[in-house]
């Protein structure tokens, strides 16, 4: 039995039940949250602040539904039109006013309950930090108190990815939530204050850094919130308020060590798109996604979503794996096909690989597979204007050559008079 370093006690997974206790073994114990160098994470936000995926990766974010499957191109039509419906309501939120005389006393077990009523699976509150929030979205976010608020994602169906029904538990539940959000915000307005929703999807600002900092998860190293109830099974939105709440204070439930020792998301990746060692990256030590290891394969295989399914803090919940650590030293699930297995269905093109790969197979794609388009819509037209130039040197005076001059500037055109990028995150 290893030597329990703290008991990190957590509300229980629905209202009412009571509370767990979460063993952290002391070699696990790091620091609350995530280890930090405060003025590098300033630097970067300021000289480099984060970008929207939707226009930081807005080439690939056009490419994605192109290779999806039918299947997929369907059901992406099919939730854009539910969400449109949210999307301006969510957008206009910030706008509306308090619907009652604020008493001026504290509101955070008022809320907090509301929320856990509702069906929310976590709720903390923190600091709405203006680094963390998106270049294009810095003068939309209106008030400076984040109340964080996690929906978990139906088990059975992420269970099955990457499949349509895995598919359906994560776009279903921002459906849920969309909506969910709007009348949380109006409840706080109700109270007397202010509410502006953010997400799902269409999130103002990187989300994860504020779910830490209000002690709902630590980050894994498949590069999501681990939440102690369902891992990253978890679909996050932010209500930023000017209530007066009590900020909660980051965790450290072991999950940033464990991460080193687990590794099972790193080994099962498709794409080999999670490093096993962590490194700084923008002032946070991290085990750092690689985008373009990623992207393709989730965008052809069903959302993918292996390094979800497989982690065993969303199967079995952090309180067993940690009570299973501290007594054997070893990963619950771990080497096991039912934590580890997965079935790759066919993709679009039939070219790739497909079928069942247990602990220890994975599949393998050739370079083209890898070759996605790169950057913002700007960068994509320009890179495919220069391999036209390539792939004709020396004859550039062909007829065909304004032609496709043409279409770069009217590319470029609807870029710059506004072709908005989408609130979606879809693909
Ligand atoms: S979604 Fe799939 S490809 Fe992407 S990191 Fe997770 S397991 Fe790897
Ligand atoms: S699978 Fe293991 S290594 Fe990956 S996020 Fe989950 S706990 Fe961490």
């Amino acid at each position: 039995m290893l030597k329990i370093g703290h008991v990190v006690v957590r509300p229980g997974r629905r209202h009412g039940d009571d509370p767990v206790e979460i063993p952290v073994p002391e070699e696990l114990e790091t620091v609350p949250g995530i280890p930090m160098v405060r003025k590098d994470v300033d630097f970067y936000s300021r000289e480099y602040p984060l970008q929207r995926q939707q226009v930081e990766h807005a080439a690939d974010t056009e490419w994605a539904p192109t290779v999806g499957t039918p299947a997929m191109q369907k059901y992406h039509h099919e939730h854009q039109e539910v969400m449109e419906q949210f999307y301006p309501l969510m957008n206009r939120s910030g706008n509306l006013p308090p619907t009652a005389t604020p008493t001026g006393e504290d509101v955070t077990d008022l809320i907090r309950n509301k929320a856990r009523e509702m069906g929310y699976l976590e709720v903390g509150f923190t600091a709405h930090d203006p680094r963390y929030i998106y270049q294009d979205r810095k003068d939309h976010v209106k008030f400076g108190n984040a109340v964080c608020l996690a929906l978990e994602q139906d088990y059975a169906e992420t269970q099955t990815a990457p499949s349509m029904a895995a598919e359906h538990g994560h776009y279903g539940t921002y459906e849920i939530q969309a909506p969910m959000g709007l009348e949380m915000a109006e409840f706080i307005r109700s109270l007397g204050y202010g509410a502006q929703v953010h997400g799902p999807s269409n999130h103002s600002a990187a989300t994860i850094p504020m779910f830490v900092a209000a002690g709902l998860g630590q980050l894994g190293a498949n590069g999501q919130l681990l939440t102690p109830h369902a891992g990253a099974r978890c679909r996050l939105q932010i209500i930023t308020t000017d209530a007066p709440v009590t900020y909660d204070e980051p965790v450290d439930y072991g999950f940033h060590a464990f991460c080193q020792v687990c590794q099972v998301c790193v080994n099962r990746c498709p794409g080999r798109a999670l490093m096993r060692e962590k490194i700084w990256w923008r002032g946070v030590e991290k085990n750092k996604l690689v985008y373009k290891r990623c992207r393709p394969v989730m965008s052809r295989y069903e959302g993918c979503a292996i390094c979800m399914k497989v982690c065993p803090i969303n199967k079995y919940g952090a309180k067993s794996v940690m009570e299973y650590y501290a007594q054997t030293g070893q990963v619950l699930g771990k080497g096991t096909h039912d934590l580890e297995g997965y079935t790759l269905h066919e993709e679009n093109t039939g070219k790739y690989a497909t079928g069942y790969f247990g602990p220890g197979e994975l599949p393998t794609f050739n370079a083209e597979f890898f070759r996605i388009p790169n950057g913002t819509r700007e960068n994509a037209a320009l890179e495919d204007l220069i391999e036209y130039i390539k792939g004709h040197e020396g004859d550039l005076q062909r007829p065909e050559d304004d032609e496709t001059l043409f279409n770069f500037r009217d590319r470029l055109k609807a870029i710059v008079t506004g072709e908005s990028v989408s609130d979606s995150t879809m693909f």
